[in-house]
C-alpha cells in the first residue's frame, strides 16, 4: 500500500527518513482529501541532473538546477504528482500538499523556489540551496549511505535511522 506512493523510484537512493516521513504524510492526504501524491523522480546522477538543465536551458523541459546544484543528488528530495483520480499538473490538486508541508517538521515544498512538485527533506536553516549543498560530499549513489546521510542527518539534526 505505501509503496503505491513511491513505487516508480528507487527506494534504496533515498535516505530512510525522507521515505519515511513522505509515505506518513502521502497515507494522512490519501485518507483526508483522496488525492493520492505519486513520486515519479527521486535519486538523480549527476549526469541526469545535467542533461535536464541542459534541456531546460534550451527551453525542452522543466526547471532544473545545474549538476551538483539539486538536492536529488543525495537522495533527499522527490518530485510528486497528484492523481485525483487520474494524474493531474492542476495547482489545485497540488494545494493539500503544500499546504501541509508548510508546517511539517522533516518535509519541505519547493514550492518557494517556483518548483512545486519538488518535496525535500528538510534543512533548518531553508532550502537546499546551491551554497548549502556545497557543505556535502559528491559520492556517487554507493556511497549515500555511507558518506551522505551521516552528514546530512548531523546538519539537521535528525535522529539517526534505526
Ligand atoms: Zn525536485
Amino acid at each position: 500500500m505505501s509503496g503505491s506512493y513511491l513505487a516508480a523510484v528507487d527506494m534504496t537512493l533515498l535516505m530512510p527518513e525522507l521515505i519515511e516521513a513522505y509515505v506518513d504524510l502521502a497515507e494522512q492526504l490519501q485518507q483526508t482529501t483522496g488525492i493520492v501524491y505519486r513520486a515519479y523522480m527521486g535519486y538523480r546522477t549527476p549526469q541526469e541532473q545535467a542533461r535536464l538543465y541542459d534541456n531546460y536551458k534550451a527551453g525542452k523541459g522543466g526547471k532544473a538546477a545545474p549538476a551538483w546544484q539539486s538536492a536529488h543528488q543525495w537522495g533527499i528530495a522527490i518530485d510528486v504528482q497528484p492523481y485525483n483520480p487520474g494524474p493531474t499538473w492542476d495547482e489545485r490538486a497540488y494545494q493539500p500538499l503544500w499546504a501541509a508541508l508548510g508546517t511539517h517538521p522533516t518535509l519541505r515544498t519547493g514550492r518557494e523556489f517556483a518548483d512545486g512538485p519538488h518535496v525535500e527533506y528538510r534543512n533548518p536553516d531553508g532550502a537546499w540551496s546551491a551554497s548549502r549543498l556545497a557543505a556535502l560530499p559528491r559520492v556517487g549513489s554507493g556511497e549515500l549511505a555511507g558518506r551522505a546521510w551521516p552528514l546530512i542527518r548531523r546538519l539537521t539534526g535528525a535522529n539517526p535511522a534505526t
